[in-house]
């Protein structure tokens, strides 16, 4: 009935066949079950969490330890760090958990002013800003960018934050097929001229939404072919680097770094701070002007409470170690570590005859299950061997796209990498994702 839906909104959302509703219930132990310790490479999973166990859970659960092949700890810092936890415990001492204000209004601690120029020189902008939610940080600045009268031009499979943040912004939104540069050149050319003054045109602004790699396909953009369309039609360019920024490219800086682009191409890059950092929050960098201007319009920065302290310490720990500036090297290890195990993972998963999305290079790695009903029998499978996975469906991917999202970190040891292997390689003979058998391979 729809009252037993209500507590499985998300997932249900849009959804109206009724069977389709049935069969999510019938698997939504799937996603969402708690964890007991933090995200690391070995997790702590609660045992008995099924979908009509209403009850809350308590920290006494039963919990069994579980190989963690599904979080987006890349550098491996969400776990106790020899510079970063010190620092974050002084921190929360001496500013507590909450500024209890906006930046504007007392909100602004000397620690958000020291991440923000960080920031900038890490990312290689001029100037930026930071926010207290990476989700935010997308829905909030977009519209704070542009308007009715302008034009966005965003990737078809860009994230629910882009999304949000363009349908909110008021401006006329036109999709362009996933990472390909050249629908993105004929979109722009149904709307404006090559070369068209920007004075000219009968868009006052035009933006294009990208990713640096995509969080479903584990992909890397096409960012140069990107820019230079972007350049021609004098259209301003807007990276989400959520997924790349600290893990990818040699010293970190993302995928500008990766691929060798300028980041004087790129206008406006957003990140966040969840994924390579191990905290909280997201940034905007790019020109003092424009970061100026978004400090005194953006909702978000004026109205809402500032990024936790402590939270903002350990960006600030964890960039300095991917600089080196902590006085030892384990930014560049960890940085060496997380592409060969991704490149690892990734080759061994397409020698077993899995098909396996994404670049190398790329932590994230979907196995493509396709059939939704086979999400459970992975999950669970995965599950009863001691290997926790995170399932991404519909409608995060197209209802007959179902996969296995499998992100590797650089806390990941060869042992680990390989028992989750032996682990996948077991439950895809078992449930028949395999899909390039081996035999097929060697013609
Ligand atoms: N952008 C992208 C591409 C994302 O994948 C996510 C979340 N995974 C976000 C923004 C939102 O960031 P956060 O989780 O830090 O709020």
């Amino acid at each position: 009935s729809s009252k037993n839906l209500q507590g499985y909104a998300p997932i249900c959302l849009g959804l109206e066949d009724f069977y389709i509703r049935r069969l999510y219930l019938r698997i939504q132990d799937c996603f969402g079950r708690p964890i007991a310790s933090p995200p690391d490479a070995w997790i702590d999973v609660v045992e008995r969490y099924s979908n009509d166990n209403n009850k809350t859970l308590l920290r006494t659960a039963k919990t069994s330890k579980c190989l963690n092949l599904g979080s987006y700890n890349y550098l491996g810092f969400a776990a106790a760090d020899e510079y970063c936890t010190p620092r974050v415990i002084e921190a929360l001492r001496r500013f507590s958990p909450s500024t209890c204000g906006a930046r504007v209004d007392g909100g602004t601690t000397v620690l958000h002013t020291e991440l923000e120029e960080l920031v900038a020189k890490f990312v290689g902008k001029p100037a930026a800003v930071v926010l207290g939610m990476g989700y935010v940080t997308n829905s909030a600045i977009i519209p704070a960018l542009i308007g009715k009268g302008g034009l966005i031009i965003s990737d078809s499979l860009n994230h629910n934050s882009i999304i949000n943040g363009a349908r909110g912004s008021g401006a006329t939104v036109r999709v362009f097929q996933h990472n390909m540069p050249s629908h993105l050149e004929e979109v722009l050319r149904e709307q404006i001229a090559e070369g068209q003054p920007r004075t000219h045109r009968p868009w006052k602004k035009i933006i294009v939404l990208v990713e640096g790699i995509y969080s479903m396909e584990g992909e890397l953009c096409k960012l140069p072919e990107i820019t230079a369309v972007c350049k021609k039609y004098k259209a301003y360019t807007y990276l989400d680097e959520a997924h790349s920024i600290g893990a990818i490219g040699k010293t970190g800086r993302g995928v500008c770094e990766q691929l060798g682009v300028d980041t004087a191409d790129v206008d406006i890059m957003m990140g966040t701070f969840t994924k390579s950092f191990g905290s909280c929050g997201g940034y905007i960098a790019g020109s003092k002007e424009l970061i100026q201007y978004l400090k005194y319009s953006c909702p978000a920065h004026l109205y809402a409470t500032s990024m936790s302290p402590p939270a903002v310490q350990q960006v600030i720990s964890a960039v300095k170690v991917v600089l080196g500036e902590d006085g030892s090297n384990r930014g560049a290890q960890k940085l060496a570590r997380i592409r060969e195990n991704s490149n690892f993972f990734r080759s061994e998963l397409q020698k077993m005859g899995f098909e396996v999305l994404g670049d190398n290079d790329s932590p994230i790695m979907p196995i493509m299950l396709y059939n939704p009903a086979k999400i459970p029998a992975f999950s669970r499978e995965c599950l009863r061997q001691n290997v926790a996975v995170v399932m991404a469906a519909f409608p995060a991917t197209p209802l007959l796209l179902a996969r296995a999202r499998i992100c590797i970190s650089a806390s990941h040891t060869r042992e680990d990498l390989v028992k989750g292997l032996e682990v996948i390689s077991r439950v895809g003979d078992l449930i028949g994702i395999k899909y390039f058998p081996v035999e097929h391979q060697k013609h």
